[in-house]
């Protein structure tokens, strides 16, 4: 990157990570996935029981890997699992001691927005597991809630049910069936489809348990 980008860039992360710890979230920045994730290696020891949200961010930071591997991982997306089991697995992420995750989009006023289906990662993050660690790109952070809804709309969306053939009206189109930002139709349309992964929207701002939640801005482009 142009130095004078990058420049700009680390104005824009030092303003979005003062923000969160304005809101009694810790953060921190690392310049690359592998930074990343020997932070989060340094945080979690092995042994310690964790769980996550499906993210393509933690896979691209081989922090799912270690997860997997070093730690005991609640997984609630083992196959051939039916529905209860499904819900027994969430009702031990709740008491896991670390949570993870990442972002749809994080705001320059330092909050976290996130958009969820079935919703147990949204449920995770503002209660439950112990510590939270959420894991993002650069490419995550947008000005204000406003563009967090388009970014949401126009690329995370879109590409997450692409990636997890759900029937809905962007995985067949690559866009949104509302794509323009209307504060009377924020975010779920009617006619989206039945395997819609927008029904419920979070917006992590000021955390009443300080430091609970660790943000990892990462220097990259990554996950959608
Ligand atoms: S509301 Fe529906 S069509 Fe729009 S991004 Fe979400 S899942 Fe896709």
């Amino acid at each position: 990157m142009d130095a004078n980008r990058r420049k700009a860039l680390q104005m824009t992360v030092s303003r979005t990570m003062r923000a969160l710890e304005q809101n009694n979230m810790k953060a921190a920045y690392v310049e690359t996935r592998e930074d990343a994730l020997k932070l989060v290696r340094s945080l979690i020891p092995e042994g310690s029981t964790t769980s996550s949200g499906g993210s393509v961010t933690l896979a691209e930071c081989g922090i799912m890997d270690y997860l997997k591997e070093k730690t005991d991982y609640i997984d609630r997306n083992m196959p051939g699992i039916d529905e209860d089991e499904a819900r027994r697995l969430v009702a031990r992420m709740y008491v896991s001691d670390w949570f993870l995750s990442s972002a749809n989009a994080i705001t320059q006023h330092g909050e976290i927005y996130q958009v969820d289906g079935r919703s147990n990662r949204i449920s995770c993050l503002v209660f439950g597991p112990r510590k939270v660690i959420i894991v993002a790109g650069v490419n995550k952070i947008v000005p204000d809630l406003r563009a967090a809804v388009e970014r949401v709309k126009h690329t995370a969306a879109p590409a997450n049910c692409i990636r997890l053939s759900c029937d809905t009206f962007c995985t067949k189109s690559g866009v949104c069936i509302s794509p323009s930002f209307d504060e009377s139709d924020l975010m779920c349309h009617a006619d989206c489809g039945q395997g819609t992964i927008c029904c419920n929207t979070l917006i992590m701002k000021r955390q009443r348990e300080k430091d609970r939640v660790t943000v990892i801005l990462v220097g990259e482009d990554l996950g959608y």
